[in-house]
């Protein structure tokens, strides 16, 4: 069972073992809520990728020719206790990363949808029939694994990402080597666990905890045939230009956003309201795709402006496991220095700041919580200027512009395309020739109508364009990083 509290230091999983923690550099999961210490884990270490590695090659080879039913199987097991476990694990996911409660079970939630669509897909197997161009002759394309997949994910979806990463991969055919990030190891070990349970082969999953320097240990490997990366612009296109330099040897890296919500003239502003604060404010606004501009029509703005401030002046923002909190703590406090950085930038390049809850009055801490990393909802307006780097610049937090626009949606689209990002995006609107335009003209890999821009579904492609992404290491595009492709043509004359 996973331990919950410091007595025990744990250790990395690795070719069907766990490894003795006891005599090495050791690390600490925190509650961003509390400040306190949850649990204690081994930090990885060179060698420790290197021992991984070896038993992902040595497993490969014997699970790649196992079925796609067979495989499967294990992921099944795993479905399973996911679903079983889900209001404990929901708890955990709340406690070691502060998302409030519903969206920790959630996350949990999450997790087994893409378990369920990957496991399923071994009913469905991918390839192509095309038929050759001679009399005589058969062709197809077959599918076929690439060998070893390095997977490093983020702190803010700490279940649901890392399978959206693994599951695929290990049901065509790969076997794993993952890290999970350095702020839920918890939920890290959790995950293992679950592998342990279901009894995959050895060597077929296996996990390193640890830091960026075990993440690069991984992902600068040889070895690794596809690296599936999901987190911060920086991290990510630092992998993808060292793998993409590599012969052989593919990145998949989505990554973040400055995302936008476009607020036409004929907005229903219930649904705009409410697709804004969601957006914007949902894991404090600490998803790739949270909203950090809202770009808000000339005729509506007013009263778009006055109910949106009037929810972010309001917003619970408090103790993730009480079901009256809407936004928990940021991450740690370091991302809290983070925030405030961008806060006062937007503010030294001229806005107008309409909400700063930033800093929370001494009552709104629930008692006990005084050590967590707080922030609540920030909000501002400036004069649009394509040059502003509080406009430009992700801040991952409840950080959010507002920007008055005046004239068509191609004015609207402009604004909305003028960052270096493009992952995900949203459109209010009542005219279906200017939901259209965003659909086909918006910089973005995900694009929602009379939606938040938030809550993407499993069974569709999830990555972006431009700066946030680079190949898509999630759900059904990373079938495309994660396989070879087998032109196969036979003589049947
Ligand atoms: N899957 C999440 C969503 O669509 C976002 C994942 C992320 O922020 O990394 O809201």
């Amino acid at each position: 069972m996973s331990q919950q509290t410091t007595a025990a230091v744990s250790g990395h999983y690795i070719g069907g073992e766990w490894t003795d923690a006891s005599d090495s550099a050791t690390f600490e999961s925190e509650n961003p809520a509390t400040g306190e210490t949850l649990s204690t884990f081994q930090r990885g270490t060179e060698d420790d990728v290197d021992a991984a590695l070896e038993a992902a090659q040595e497993a490969f080879e014997d699970w790649r020719s196992l079925s796609y039913i067979d495989r499967a199987e294990y992921l099944w097991e795993i479905y399973h206790e996911l679903r079983d476990r889900h209001e404990e694990l929901g708890e955990i996911v709340s406690k070691e990363c502060g998302k409030e409660i519903s969206e920790g079970k959630a996350d949990v939630t999450e997790a087994w949808h893409m378990v369920e669509w990957a496991a399923g897909n071994a009913r469905h197997p991918h390839g192509d029939i095309v038929p050759s161009e001679i009399a005589g002759k058969d062709a197809y394309m077959r599918r076929k694994p690439r060998g070893v997949i390095g997977c490093i994910t983020p702190w803010n979806f700490p279940v649901a990402i890392p399978f959206w990463h693994m599951a695929i991969a290990l049901v065509e055919g790969n076997t794993v080597v993952w890290k999970p990030a350095e702020q839920t190891p918890w939920c890290g070990q959790i995950i293992a666990e679950m592998f342990e349970d279901a009894d995959i082969p050895d060597g077929v999953f296996n996990m390193v905890q640890g830091y960026g320097d075990a993440g690069a240990a991984i992902t600068d490997d040889e070895r690794v045939d596809t690296v599936l990366f999901t987190g911060s612009a920086e991290v990510g296109h630092e992998i993808a230009g060292k793998v993409g330099g590599e012969p052989g040897k593919l990145a998949a890296c989505e990554m973040g956003g400055k995302n936008g919500i476009i607020v036409t003239e004929n907005a229903d502003l219930d649904i705009a309201v409410h697709s804004a604060v969601m957006s914007s404010f949902k894991t404090t606004g600490q998803r790739c795709v949270s909203s950090e501009r809202l770009i808000v029509h000339t005729d509506v703005y007013d009263e778009f402006k006055e109910r949106f401030v009037e929810i972010a002046e309001d917003i619970a923002v408090g103790d993730p496991l009480e079901a009256s909190t809407f936004m928990g703590p940021a991450i740690e406090a370091d991302h809290v220095a983070k925030i405030r950085t961008h806060n006062e930038l937007a503010r030294e390049e001229g806005a107008d700041i309409l909400v700063n809850r930033f800093e929370l009055e001494a009552d709104e801490i629930p008692d006990g919580h005084e050590d967590g990393h707080w922030v609540g909802p920030f909000v501002y307006e400036i004069d649009y200027d394509p040059d502003l780097r509080c406009l430009n610049e992700e801040c991952f937090g409840p950080h959010v512009a507002l920007l008055e626009y005046d004239g068509d949606i191609d004015r609207a689209l402009e604004v909305h395309n003028d960052t270096p990002y493009g992952l995900a995006g949203a459109i209010i609107s009542e005219d279906y020739r200017q939901l259209n335009a965003f659909r086909d003209r918006a910089d973005l890999g995900l694009a929602y109508a009379n939606l938040p821009c938030i809550g993407a579904e499993v069974q569709l492609p999830f990555g972006g364009v431009k700066k946030s992404g680079n190949g898509y290491p999630s759900a059904r595009e990373a079938i495309e990083a994660v396989t070879e492709r087998t032109a196969w043509t036979m003589n049947n004359s």
